[in-house]
């Protein structure tokens, strides 16, 4: 089945650490919108999973702004947490969003279940749900995750969110320590990007 190509996109997100990222991986033919293009807020999520999340985005961001929407959602879940944050991973971070609260969270909730944990590789992996609407229709809806594990102190100040403190595997820098545009090539929405990119 062919597909038209898109010309007009609007990135459905408010994190500008996200939107900078995703801007990176769409083609140049694409004139890319943003929701401060539109003075949008963010739709409640009241998804289960990221999938869920990402498309009450991408059809929310769709409705306002009448352009097909490209939205994410995405998140850290460590295996030691039973997942957490998961879904929640930017509502760690407080009403303002303030990644260092959220990292001490983490800390926080790893000290509470393994007084040792610092000693051991605790098994993390970032998530990204990537999908695509069109008003209510669905055009693609996928999931992409880079492996790693939690580094016992945060390092580096590149990127955002739990950056300072994922070491993807079988590297010894966290993704804060790396340069965009290495962390960009391997990272979770890298990973759904690429199964999404034949619908763009
Ligand atoms: P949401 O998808 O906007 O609900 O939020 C996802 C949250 O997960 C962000 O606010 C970050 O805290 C975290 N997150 C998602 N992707 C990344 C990433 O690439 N690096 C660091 N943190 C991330």
């Amino acid at each position: 089945m062919s597909q038209k190509k898109i010309k007009n996109l609007i990135v459905g997100t408010n994190n500008r650490g996200k939107l900078k990222e995703i801007k990176s991986l769409l083609p140049k033919s694409i004139n890319i919108y943003s929701t401060s293009d539109f003075k949008l807020n963010s739709p409640k999520e009241d998804g289960k999973t990221f999938k869920e999340n990402s498309l009450i985005k991408s059809r929310y961001f769709s409705l306002k702004s009448n352009l097909i929407c490209l939205a994410d959602d995405s998140g850290l879940e460590v295996d030691l947490l039973n997942k957490r944050p998961g879904i929640f991973s930017a509502r760690w971070g407080g009403r303002k969003g303030d990644f260092n609260k959220a990292i001490k969270r983490v800390y926080k909730e790893l000290n509470k279940v393994d007084k040792n944990w610092k000693s051991k590789k605790i098994k993390a992996r970032f998530i990204c749900a990537l999908s695509i609407s069109n008003l209510n229709k669905i055009i693609a809806c996928v999931q992409g995750k880079v492996e790693g594990h939690i580094s016992s102190v945060p390092k580096g100040e590149n990127g955002f969110g739990y950056d300072p403190i994922f070491i993807p595997f079988g590297k010894s820098k966290t993704f804060g320590e790396m340069k965009p545009s290495q962390k960009y090539k391997m990272d979770h929405r890298f990973n759904a990007f690429k199964k999404i990119k034949k619908f763009l």
